[in-house]
């Protein structure tokens, strides 16, 4: 069955739509996957990011179910909804920084980012985008055009944005300081775009796709001082980094730095797609009405899951079991490091952790091939991994922050395995 599909896949499908693992996927249920074959595997992928609370939360389901019995679209142009005007209300409480705070829906990540752009130009009536080294913003020409991780796959879709530009990320393991880092972006206000040209700079407080860099707090103050003096909109992506993926809810919040807007998307639909922007309200109320929005943004279905999102989190206890799961993570990867010279790197925040594998430790020499090894390892052994990073020898971990202990044992059994074997 799983050869008669994936045959299909390269007769029906075109070869730019990349090949992932090759298996089929059946059904699913918190961290476990079953594929067409009916073997199980431990899913440390979480569909990209978007299963922080794990594949067919029953709470998610239920809201869905629900919503389905009373209607499934109607657009929120011809006849608005409760779902959406209550998960905006509960998401304007969640937002990090004071004052009041409005949000709005799209379906995808990408469409989050290009809007997130389109309301601070509206604002600031500027033209300019500073984004980052190493950054992914999607697929759209605007989302491929400010991210800075374009190399393997923004070939021949030009021309590309015009007013983008790219400044360092700080990646210390690989001697980017946050001093040269910011000595970078000012050097770029010098010769390259006058600060009073930018809309806004748009960051994501742990690089999702770039292999799981935390922006160093102190990068992030000075990145808001820099926005507070120019008038620039500081926009936070935590499309991969939010909701509950760190420990905190967005992670920005544990640098305490307050951004201007927040685009988010993922795991805040629990499987459902759905994405948004929150922020100041004197920001988000900028564009005309009619500027904004989409045939089915903020989709009634995924508004219902994202309101079982929230409640899941409103008590703390997954929080917390989230900060649980990163410190085993990041306990056993540093064991791991401790045995094995070619992983690099251990890093992360909170249960979104990753490491590198280099081919020695003294040249950093990126080591993509043994990173494809420990992922094909695991798979055999019935551990879904996924790559990251710009030299693609970085393994990220996205495991449903609802595992338990056990389940976390047994996949975190296969892991070391998969390494050893590699
Ligand atoms: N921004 C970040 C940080 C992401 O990780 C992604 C997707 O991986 C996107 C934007 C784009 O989201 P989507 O694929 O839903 O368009």
């Amino acid at each position: 069955k799983t050869d008669e599909l994936l045959a299909l896949r390269l007769s029906e499908v075109p070869r730019g739509v990349s090949n992932g693992h090759p298996i089929v996927a059946a059904r699913a249920e918190g961290v476990r996957l079953w594929d067409v074959e009916g073997r199980v595997y431990h899913d440390w992928v979480g569909g990209i990011g978007v299963l922080n609370v794990g594949h067919n939360h029953p709470r998610v389901l239920e809201a869905v179910r629900a919503q389905l019995e009373q209607f499934s679209h109607t657009c929120f142009q011809v006849a608005m909804y409760e779902p959406y005007l209550r998960l905006a209300q509960r998401l304007n409480t969640c937002f990090p920084g004071g004052g009041p705070v409005k949000t709005l829906f799209f379906t995808t990540g990408a469409e989050a980012t290009e809007n997130a752009v389109k309301i601070a130009r509206a604002y600031t009536g500027r033209p300019a985008v500073i984004s980052f080294t190493h950054s992914f913003h999607g697929r759209t020409l605007l989302g491929m055009t400010l991210t800075g991780k374009k190399a393997y796959y923004a070939q021949n879709f030009g021309p590309f944005a015009p007013d983008v530009y790219h400044a360092p990320f700080p990646y210390e393991y690989r001697g980017v300081s946050v001093e040269a880092a910011l000595a970078g972006l000012q050097e770029m206000f010098r010769t390259t775009v006058d600060p009073s040209r930018v809309a806004a700079i748009i960051l994501e407080p742990v690089l999702g796709e770039g292999g799981f860099l935390p922006a160093p707090p102190a990068f992030l103050r000075a990145l808001r001082e820099i926005c507070d003096q120019h008038g620039i909109v500081f926009i936070a992506d935590e499309i991969q980094s939010g909701v509950g993926r760190t420990g905190s809810f967005w992670a920005i919040e544990q640098s305490g730095v307050q951004p201007d807007l927040l685009t988010f998307a993922k795991s805040i639909g629990g499987g459902l797609p759905i994405s948004g922007v929150t922020g100041k309200a004197e920001i988000m109320d900028a564009p005309a009405p009619g500027g904004l929005g989409g045939t089915y943004a903020g989709n009634p279905l995924a508004c219902a899951a994202g309101l079982a999102v929230l409640d899941l989190f409103e008590d703390g206890t997954l929080l917390a079991q989230a900060r649980h799961v990163g410190e085993r993570l990041h306990e056993a990867f540093r064991d791991l490091q401790t045995e094995f010279p070619g992983i690099g790197d251990v890093r992360g925040l909170g249960p979104m952790v990753a490491m590198e594998f280099v081919k020695d430790r003294g040249t950093k020499e990126p080591d993509p091939e043994m990173a494809t090894r420990v992922v094909e390892a695991a798979r055999r052994r019935g551990l879904l991994l996924l790559k990251a990073g710009m030299y693609a020898n970085v393994i990220r971990v996205l495991v449903p922050i609802t595992v338990t202990d056990a389940e976390l044992d047994e996949g975190l059994d296969l892991f070391r395995a998969a390494v050893r074997e590699a």
